[in-house]
């Protein structure tokens, strides 16, 4: 109070303690005389409520104690002292209170990010607003426990091993994954784990491909022809569309257009996916397999030889393993969270995409991009120069009299096939062979064509040029007399 305000002989409040949770107390003292300066003498009529030992701040005082004190350390007249206090120790109470909830709240948040539960709705948020670097360090070690009690992987793997996995997407999203079932029964509608088996299958194939305990891997990887399909090129387009939209442009690696003549559906794919990388099983044998084949002994997918999907495609079906099925996904991890990323998208209604689905599939391109890095493959390679040069004017059903032009023996039978050919139609099939064979030369790098074909060029030596190319392109392009001359069965 104010030394004007202060009267002597009447009665005030001295407060004692001040807690930060409850009323405060005060002492009841009349004051003695007002000695200026503002400072007051006040006598102690009844001390009040004795405040606890070594209270802070507080000032305990005796009865009938008499002690000089400064005026602003006088509450108000004692009669007002009662309402004064309990209106203040409500207001603490209240404050109290909110920061208790309050700091439930962040606890029972915090907790509930790393609760596995198969019956959790589809959250509407999975983008995080913060983030904290050791928070979110400590949060995947106990991820990583989870993803064991989740799969009953008990003794059978350590902590450690499952670190490169529970990597890169937010750490609910993580957790949601894991609440998939171990054995792929599909979750109830519109809970996580009707959301995310195809991830959580890929997470566990990962983890087993990259296993290396004997020299031997295991495990079922996917062909990607078997694992994606028309969402997941939805998705891709829907975020081409999303970068267009604010004026920019994503490019994807390169894929040429490929024939007619091969899968509808995987053609469907290439556009999008085709640059996708495949790991080959090591084997010495003529068929392609995937690194998991039980059928060879391989090393661990990420140390296999790769290629891009498109250049599977255009093997002959019958170099595909019968037992695997052939190269199979080598980027799991970034797979997965890919596969994350487009089943949450697919399950809001295609609403709209977050910055996490966004990043998975930034993610899936990049690690395309070490691979390639590692294999020291450019953009364009000479595979796919020849094979878009060959796609252009295939010669359908033309294309079989000039493959008999070139590839004709005694053998083979073709020599009766071009027998049988009028003249007009035999030189129809030479020119188209010349044709052909030079689309082929040209697309090689300078260095390496040979002087061109004479525009005459007779049989004999159309067939040499043949058998030579064939020979420089035998490891490098798939299937080159079907793209050369669009072979039967195939248009
Ligand atoms: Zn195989």
């Amino acid at each position: 109070m104010r030394q004007a305000d202060l009267q002597v002989g009447h009665e005030y409040a001295f407060p004692t303690h001040e807690p930060y949770n409850a009323a405060p107390t005060a002492a009841r003292v009349r004051v003695v005389s007002v000695d200026g300066d503002d400072k007051v003498t006040v006598k102690v009529v009844a001390p009040g409520k004795e405040p606890p030992a070594n209270a802070w701040r507080a000032r305990p005082v005796k009865r009938n104690e008499q002690r000089q004190v400064a005026t602003r350390d006088i509450a108000c007249p004692w009669h007002e002292w009662t309402d004064r206090a309990a209106s203040i120790g409500a207001e603490r109470e209240a404050r109290v209170a909110e920061q208790r909830a309050r700091h439930e709240d962040y606890e029972r948040r915090r907790a509930d990010r790393l609760v596995v539960d198969e019956g959790r709705a589809l959250p509407e948020r999975y983008d995080e607003e913060y983030f904290d670097e050791e928070t979110d360090a400590e949060e995947r070690v106990e991820l990583r426990k989870a993803y064991i009690k989740a799969r009953g992987l008990g003794q059978y793997v350590t902590v450690d091993e499952l670190d490169p996995l529970l990597v890169d997407l937010p750490v609910p999203v993580l957790r949601d994954i894991l609440a998939a079932d171990r054995h792929g029964r599909p979750g109830r509608a519109g809970t996580v784990a009707s959301t995310f088996p195809r991830a959580a299958e890929l997470l566990d194939v990962a983890r087993i491909a990259s296993r290396d305990r004997s020299g031997r891997v295991r495990g079922d990887i996917p062909q990607p022809g078997r694992l994606l399909g028309e969402t997941d090129v939805a998705f891709v387009n829907a975020l081409l569309e999303d970068v267009a939209a604010s004026g920019g442009e994503l490019v994807l690696p390169p894929v040429p257009t490929l024939p007619n003549w091969v899968d509808e559906q995987e053609r469907d794919m290439a556009p999008v996916f085709g640059w996708l990388r495949l790991a080959v099983g090591d084997t010495s044998g003529e068929s392609l397999h995937s690194p998991g084949c039980r059928s060879v002994r391989s090393r661990p997918v990420l140390l296999t030889d790769h290629l891009p999907w498109w250049r599977v495609m255009l093997e002959d079906g019958r170099r595909l393993c019968g037992i695997c099925g052939g190269p199979a996904v080598r980027d799991l991890v970034a797979l997965a969270g890919f596969v994350a990323a487009v089943d949450v998208w697919r399950d809001r209604e295609r609403s709209r995409i977050e910055r996490w689905q966004q990043a998975a599939f930034y993610r899936l391109l990049s690690a395309t991009a070490y691979a390639r890095a590692e294999a020291l493959e450019p953009d364009i390679t000479l595979a796919w120069r020849i094979v878009a040069s060959l796609n252009e004017n295939a010669p359908a059903k033309d294309g079989w009299a000039a493959y008999a032009v070139v590839a004709a023996t005694k053998w083979n039978g073709l020599y009766e096939e071009l027998e049988r050919l009028a003249p007009p139609q035999r030189e129809a099939a030479r020119a188209l062979a010349h044709g052909r064979l030079t689309r082929v030369e040209n697309a090689l790098p300078s260095s390496q064509r040979p002087v061109p074909l004479p525009r005459t060029a007779d049989v004999a030596v159309l067939r040499k040029r043949y058998e030579h190319l064939k020979k420089r392109l035998e490891e490098t392009v798939p299937q080159l007399d079907r793209l050369l001359f669009t072979l039967p069965g195939a248009y």
